[in-house]
């Protein structure tokens, strides 16, 4: 798949960067927003995760995010997913950074991880910003009315899904984090995002400011090609255990 020195490159890195997208869990059975179509009673995806959508429908935006919720509850990590775990222990200094909401990175074992766009299965509240992490996925059908809305078991208020919608600012912290991270790495995976909202995050050209050598992982070419060393056509579950199927001080 690679050539020698390209592997030597991957191999020697001491600061590992990953930056993923929903091209990650396609293979879990997560559909990814700009791959599929109609994904969910002729709506599309993008235009229910907006504070406008949830405005002008809050019952529609709270049940198509719980139903999300519980098909990525009812999902697995993928060789992917179990893949990038195993880069994360055996280098010296890692971070995942994920577009993704679903906790499939988590459940694989990925433990130094940034969430940008939060967390799906976290609940806010409408009235003071507090953040609720739920244990299990909430039932789509018990939303009829806004009286139906999860409350906050801190205040009472109801609440929304804890994730960034499209027009909203990435939470500070987190996206600190990434970027300090981003700009001092020595290699920076790419995986299955198309980079159409990522791209304006400027993660990757921060790691090619650095140095560090760009390899990404996509079926199809992405906003952010450009900036790759090499771009692996493979669905990320086919080329991530070949890359990382055994790694000196590997666990497994
Ligand atoms: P996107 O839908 O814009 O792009 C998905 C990318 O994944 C495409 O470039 C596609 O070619 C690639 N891809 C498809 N199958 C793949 C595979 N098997 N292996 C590797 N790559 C594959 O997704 P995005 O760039 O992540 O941006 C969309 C937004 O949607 C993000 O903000 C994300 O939070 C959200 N989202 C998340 C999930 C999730 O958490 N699983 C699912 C859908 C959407």
């Amino acid at each position: 798949m690679l050539s020698d020195e390209t592997r030597a490159r991957i191999e020697s890195a001491k600061k590992v960067c990953v930056f993923t997208g929903a091209g990650v869990s396609a293979e879990s059975g997560i559909p990814t927003f700009r791959d599929a179509g109609g994904l969910w009673e002729n709506h599309r995806p993008e235009d229910l995760v907006t504070i406008e959508a949830f405005e002008r429908d809050p019952v529609l935006v709270w049940r198509w995010h719980l139903w999300l919720q519980n098909l990525c509850h009812g999902s697995q990590p993928n060789a992917a997913h179990e893949a990038l775990a195993r880069l994360d222990s055996a280098s010296p200094e890692f971070l995942c950074i994920t577009q993704n909401i679903d906790d499939l990175h988590e459940r694989a074992g990925t433990n130094r991880i940034v969430k940008i766009h939060s967390d799906l299965m976290q609940i806010r509240c409408l009235a003071k910003d507090h953040v609720t992490q739920l244990t299990t996925a909430l039932d789509e059908h018990s939303i009829r009315s806004s009286d139906d809305f999860p409350k906050c078991p801190k205040c009472g208020s109801p609440c929304r899904p804890n994730v960034v919608w499209f027009g909203e600012m990435l939470p500070i912290e987190p996206l600190d984090r990434a970027r300090r991270f981003a700009s001092r790495c020595d290699l920076f995976i790419i995986v299955g995002t198309s980079g159409v909202v990522s791209g304006g995050y400027g993660f990757t050209e921060m790691a090619k400011h650095n140095g560090a050598f760009i390899l990404e992982i996509n079926p199809r070419k992405s906003e952010l090609t450009y900036l790759a060393d090499i771009s692996i056509r493979l669905p990320a579950a086919e080329a991530l255990p070949e890359l990382f199927g055994t790694i000196p001080g590997d666990q497994d």
